[in-house]
């Protein structure tokens, strides 16, 4: 009789001894996060990224790309609760909103539990990553085939510069950038030509709301130089933030936009009703008006 056939289970630089270590000097110098790994669902190099989907001791499923983690099922509502609802709740009415990024799904399934949108269009890089958040992040990726779902599989970059061209009334009352971090396909996200392309592609009352991929607590200055860009093209922005464990430092930085100059970002102009609220777990108005602060970012690790 033939021995059985050897399997090799699948293997990944990060993980060692059982467990996946974020470590990356440029962005999280002098510390890492980790998490221990049960089992290696997914790992590929697509055609823009490195790809890891792993089942975790305690975080659930977790999606890694380039090193870094993207979401995992146990925290990932304080993420995508924040950066959806936070520009959502700003907008008097908001009908029709884009996603850049967001290839795992999450914000789309917030953005459509708001009654009053016509649509949600999404674009992403990366189609791979739709594929498996469909596969593995279930309760992520359950917007996907929702009737006011539009997912467009190119460069967020790229897809704004044809906006630029479109009518006024087809451009967006909200764009949230749930992107990943500078190094890799979503640098161009961090650069001043792209917060001017988000200019002309919001309606004169819109919103928008972009992943800063820092904190307080990392990299002050690059988060400052971040906020000065942004404001140098909307000068009514704030910086934001949301608590998740497993983005290193425990904490994620957004940045909030809008056109109107008078708009006060910390207080927000619609208020959820109360089926919206008991489908929320994280965001309320009250942390709405707490975690949105000033753009002034004071002293920290400077
Ligand atoms: N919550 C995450 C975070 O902040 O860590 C971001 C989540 S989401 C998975 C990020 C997505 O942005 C990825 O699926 C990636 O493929 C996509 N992306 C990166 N660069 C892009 C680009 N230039 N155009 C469109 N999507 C892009």
């Amino acid at each position: 009789t033939e021995p059985p056939a050897k399997t090799t289970l699948p293997r990944h630089p990060l993980i060692k001894d059982g467990w996946f270590r974020e470590i990356n000097d440029k962005c999280f110098p002098g510390q890492a996060f980790a998490i221990k790994v049960s089992e290696i669902l997914h790992t590929s190099q697509s055609d823009f990224q490195d790809i890891l989907v792993f089942q975790s001791e305690s975080y659930g499923v977790v999606l890694v790309l380039d090193g870094i983690v993207q979401c995992t099922e146990r925290d990932e509502f304080a993420y995508q609760e924040m950066i959806s609802h936070i520009p959502m709740y700003l907008h008097k009415n908001p009908k029709k909103v884009l996603v850049i990024g967001g290839g795992d799904g999450g914000v789309l399934r917030e953005v459509v539990k708001h009654d009053c949108i016509k649509s949600a269009t999404l674009v992403e890089i990366d189609k791979t990553v739709i594929e498996l958040s469909k596969k593995y992040l279930l309760e992520m990726s359950t917007a996907f085939d929702h009737p006011k779902v539009n997912v467009e599989l190119c460069d967020g970059f790229k897809y704004l510069k044809q906006v630029r061209d479109w009518e006024y009334n087809d451009k967006f009352d909200v764009i949230i950038t749930d992107s990943s971090d500078p190094e890799g396909p979503a640098e161009a996200f961090f650069q001043r030509e792209y917060f001017q392309l988000l200019q002309g592609a919001l309606k004169d009352d819109g919103i928008l709301i972009a992943q800063a991929s820092e904190n307080v607590w990392l990299d002050l200055k690059y988060l400052t130089k971040l906020i000065k860009t942004a404001k140098s093209v909307f000068p009514n922005t704030n910086y934001c933030y949301t608590m998740v464990p497993s983005y290193t430092s425990g904490q994620l930085g957004l940045i909030v936009c809008s056109k109107q100059y008078d708009l006060n970002l910390t207080i927000p102009t619609r208020l959820p009703t109360e089926n919206e609220q008991g489908l929320l777990r994280y965001y309320n108005p009250e942390i709405h008006s707490s975690f949105v602060c000033s753009s002034n970012l004071g002293k920290f690790n400077d």
